[in-house]
């Protein structure tokens, strides 16, 4: 029993679980979930958990990996070290409906999700939905996960959340049901899944698809905060958060973010553009879960599907959004195809090497990245066992980028909060500003080049008229 203890605390104290909330729902007793001051779900620890509680943990580096899941849930599919097993790979967007301009890219995920529901294959969706859909909300959140059985549910459920969620209750919930749902989850939420799956802890047929979400990183609660304060909205007055309002010209990249927000007795709304401000860079991960910083899975591997964004040059300029799909179910495959078929959707086939092209900056950070952190943050401390092994064979400038991003993973959040606690945005900016400063300048010469390139570009465009 002390074994076990020890092995979840090393997760917990280290700072390496996700707050998925599968411990508190295998062992409610030992474990609670609560956000902690960095604005993180965290199951605070009062007992032993279960016996190889370890082995039910996504991020204990103790339980099954994602290839092994995977090699278990879809053994006839080929397999890339970058993307898992993949059956079908393509990119497109929902033309039927208005699911692409409610979406938070290309509107897949709901599309597909009223698909199962209509179809009867599925009685309902759990999924994140806004605070008023919350499953027995027990802590001040604006997100968190919910039960949806109607196609008006589900579509209220859309868009992105850079938000902590845990899925204790649900999980909770999914073991008094006798029905059947789809999963929508972020790829360490669809591995937690899949472990509790196979454990019996979650009843066969409860959970017939998981869909899992392409993963850059999970913000802590403080992201919205950043957004909403440095625009003057103190953070005890934001009410909720649009992290993605599409625009009606520019790329699909260029969206705003929405913020409704209380002022003296009435609700206000107010958007404004991401690409000036304090966080809008995902590669700096401002106010990222310190725990991302070790995950080795961006496309989802143990799910059904996995959707994320089409970043590709035949898809990024239209500002309406794209999705990029790896199917690796038969009969989800056959709602694509059939969506396809109906011009419900548009679906181009791509190839692996595309959907890596479409995720590369979050696939290298997963594998370069996380080998050169799992070499310096292992020297002395304990470190989950990853499917990456421990190299500082990169460049200095790569080491220096991938240190400076997890110094601001580790700090950012926790800067933040005492920033609330002092009632100073001030002060978060000068803390971290060195930070973000250094992180800027490694890039100074990546920037001239694409100045140089797009100067270039268009003034030979100019000249050749
Ligand atoms: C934390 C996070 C990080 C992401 N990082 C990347 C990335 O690096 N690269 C990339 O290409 N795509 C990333 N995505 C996925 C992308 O933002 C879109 O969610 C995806 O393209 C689907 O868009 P859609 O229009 O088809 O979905 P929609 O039709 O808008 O539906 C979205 C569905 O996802 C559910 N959902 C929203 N937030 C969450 C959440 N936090 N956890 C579980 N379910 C949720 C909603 O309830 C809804 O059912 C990320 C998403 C999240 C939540």
């Amino acid at each position: 029993m002390e074994k076990e203890y020890a092995k979840l605390g090393k997760v917990i104290d280290g700072g390496f679980c996700i707050g998925c909330g599968g411990c508190a729902f295998v062992s409610p007793d030992s474990f609670k979930m609560k956000l902690n001051d960095s604005g993180n779900w965290v199951p605070t620890q009062h007992g032993p958990g279960a016996l190889g509680i370890e082995m039910l943990c996504p991020m204990s580096g103790e339980s099954e990996n994602e290839t092994e899941i995977a090699s278990r849930l879809f053994p006839g599919l080929p397999e890339d070290s970058l993307i898992g097993r993949y059956g079908f790979c393509g990119a497109g967007w929902v033309k039927e409906n208005d699911f692409r301009t409610k979406g938070g890219s290309g509107g897949m995920v709901s599309w597909l999700l009223t698909k199962l529901i209509e179809s009867g294959e599925v009685d309902g969706v759990i999924h994140v939905v806004g605070a008023s859909d919350v499953l027995e909300p027990d802590e001040d959140v604006m997100f968190g996960y919910g039960v949806s059985e109607s196609v008006s549910e589900i579509r209220r459920g859309a868009k992105s959340r850079y938000y902590p969620i845990e899925m204790s209750k649900v999980l909770e919930f999914l073991s008094r049901t006798k029905k059947r749902y789809a999963f929508v989850g972020i790829p360490c939420f669809v591995k937690a899944l899949r472990l509790l799956q196979k454990a019996g802890k979650i009843e066969e047929g409860r959970v017939v698809y998981a869909i899992g979400l392409v993963c850059g990183h999970l913000k802590s609660k403080y992201f919205a905060d950043l957004l909403a304060w440095q625009k003057g909205v103190e953070p005890k007055l934001l009410r909720t958060m649009d992290f993605r309002k599409k625009r009606n010209s520019g790329l699909a990249s260029q969206y705003d973010f929405e913020m409704t927000y209380v002022n003296g007795d009435r609700r206000e709304q107010k958007s404004y553009p991401m690409a000036g401000v304090i966080g809008k860079d995902w590669g700096l991960g401002l106010m990222k879960n310190f725990a991302c910083e070790f995950c080795d899975d961006v496309m989802a591997e143990c799910s059904d599907v996995v959707i994320g964004d089409a970043w590709l040059p035949k898809y990024v300029d239209d500002p309406r959004g794209a999705n990029v799909v790896v199917v690796r179910n038969s009969a989800i495959l056959k709602i694509f195809e059939d969506g396809s078929r109906s011009g419900a959707l548009h679906l181009d086939a791509i190839e692996v090497a595309d959907v890596i092209r479409s995720q590369s900056s979050g696939l290298s950070h997963r594998r370069e990245g996380l080998g050169y952190r799992l070499s310096i943050w292992g020297q002395n401390k304990w470190v989950p066992r990853k499917r990456v092994e421990p190299s500082s064979n990169l460049s200095n400038k790569r080491k220096s980028i991938y240190k400076c991003r997890l110094d601001i993973a580790a700090y950012s959040s926790s800067v933040f909060f005492e920033a609330m606690r002092v009632k100073s945005f001030d002060y978060f900016m000068m803390t971290m500003k060195p930070m973000m400063d250094t992180y800027s300048r490694l890039y100074f010469w990546d920037r001239v080049k694409r100045k140089a390139k797009k100067v270039h570009g268009s003034l030979l465009a100019k000249l050749s008229r």
